[in-house]
């Protein structure tokens, strides 16, 4: 850090920031810091009203809504893949949304786990969000291996971050497929995806990654990294609303494979509604689709995905970057002494898009961040992410969420909450 920074500051970096217009897109709370873009996104007026279009489409056309509203559900599916499709650095018909991410993740275990000979082990990591690794066991135990013997997670060396070396190293003759996140859900570390793919394919291997923590947050470049496939959430840094439905990509390469799941929404489009008994699968990521795609919960995405074109994903990211690196800042100058300890990665290319406190006291100070009117995001047992969103933060917003966190320290207010976390953190 070169100088000491001010409010004065923030408000400086705010008017030079060509992004800052995107704020007023979004329901804002006045007076309100949102640092929680990483969990739910906030509401865009452009995603409500394509909620609203497709729900008039309903109103309008009721069962020929399918053909004919404004937004047809037929194709809905396909053009919104299209659309994701630059985030993710796809082709088009490489990027299918449908499901959730772990939905996603049955449908492409299930079609990618091909065990055969010794090879009958799947690599994943010990830092992964539990419902990739309850995937991946009930995928194992399907094809009747037992996940004590089948399932193997690279350890981590300091309990926050992977070592591409360890992956690496652990990917053995006995490995079928590898499942990593791009970025770690606790600490914000973004693995090397380029390399983690091209180590995986020297030896054989089948790679996906889950995108959760870095879809709408960085640019991506699957196809050309060679990644055979991907699923991710969008209602996180993509603001699609709660539960909106998630997102998959497969390589071209293995477009024609079987589904492993398979469902009528997977066919060619043009042959669904001849009602064979034969399922002829889409030649796209299409194919990897089970059944009648939740349109009310895939419409507000549409919306969403008109700002991230407007913005470009690129200066998203160098916002972000700048933006957490303005917190590890202020973190570093206004809160030394108060026992926290940022255990994100520091170097730009190492980190997503937010920041990692850890603190003995974490789930309480969580509480009375909220009640000051934070909303931080607390994970068991002593994270404290904060995820400054680009679309919609702003310095001043950063430099007051840290002003808050201090008041709470200097006065101890968290002492009035009890430091375990409530039923949904
Ligand atoms: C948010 C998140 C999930 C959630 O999965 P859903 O099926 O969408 O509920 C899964 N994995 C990771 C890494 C996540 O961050």
């Amino acid at each position: 850090m070169s100088q000491k920074h001010t409010l004065e500051h923030a408000k400086e970096l705010d008017k030079s920031d060509s992004l800052a217009r995107f704020k007023d897109e979004f329901y804002i709370k006045e007076d309100h810091y949102y640092m929680d873009g990483n969990s739910l996104g906030l509401l865009s007026k452009r995603a409500e009203k394509a909620l609203n279009t497709s729900l008039q489409d309903w109103k309008d056309h009721g069962i020929d809504g399918w053909m004919n509203g404004e937004e047809p559900w037929y194709y809905y599916s396909e053009k919104l893949g299209a659309k994701t499709a630059p985030l993710a650095g796809a082709k088009p018909e490489e990027v299918i949304v449908t499901g959730s991410i772990t939905t996603n993740l049955h449908q492409l275990i299930a079609t990618f786990y091909e065990p055969e000979g010794t090879r009958t082990k799947i690599l994943a990591d010990e830092l992964t969000f539990p419902s990739d690794i309850y995937a991946i066991q009930s995928q194992l135990e399907l094809k009747g291996y037992s996940h004590e013997e089948h399932l193997v997670q690279v350890k981590s060396r300091d309990g926050y971050t992977l070592k591409e070396e360890d992956i690496i190293e652990a990917m053995t003759d006995d490995i079928a497929l590898i499942l990593l996140p791009s970025v770690l859900y606790r600490s914000g570390q973004l693995l090397d995806m380029k390399r983690l793919t091209a180590e995986a394919h020297k030896r054989g291997i089948i790679i996906g990654f889950d995108l959760a923590h870095s879809i709408g947050a960085l640019p991506h470049q699957l196809h050309e990294d060679g990644v055979d496939f991907a699923v991710w959430c969008n209602y996180k840094y993509l603001n699609s609303g709660p539960g909106g439905v998630g997102g998959l990509y497969v390589h071209e390469r293995h477009f024609g494979k079987k589904p492993g799941l398979a469902g009528w929404f997977g066919s060619k489009k043009d042959k669904q509604f001849d009602m064979e008994h034969v399922l002829t699968p889409a030649e796209s990521a299409g194919a990897f689709q089970i059944g009648t795609p939740h349109i009310l919960s895939s419409a507000p995405l549409l919306g969403s995905l008109e700002l991230f074109e407007e913005a470009g994903i690129g200066e998203l990211r160098k916002k972000s970057l700048s933006l957490t690196r303005f917190l590890m800042d202020l973190v570093n100058q206004e809160l030394n002494g108060y026992g926290f300890k940022i255990c994100n990665p520091i170097e730009d290319e190492r980190r997503g898009g937010h920041i990692s406190l850890q603190h003995d006291e974490a789930a309480r100070i969580c509480k009375a961040l909220k009640v000051n009117k934070v909303t931080p995001d607390f994970r068991a047992p002593n994270n404290i992410r904060l995820a400054p969103v680009a679309l919609y933060s702003s310095y001043e917003d950063v430099w007051n969420t840290v002003q808050i966190l201090k008041k709470i320290m200097e006065n101890e207010e968290y002492k009035q909450f009890e430091n375990v976390r409530d039923v949904v953190a």
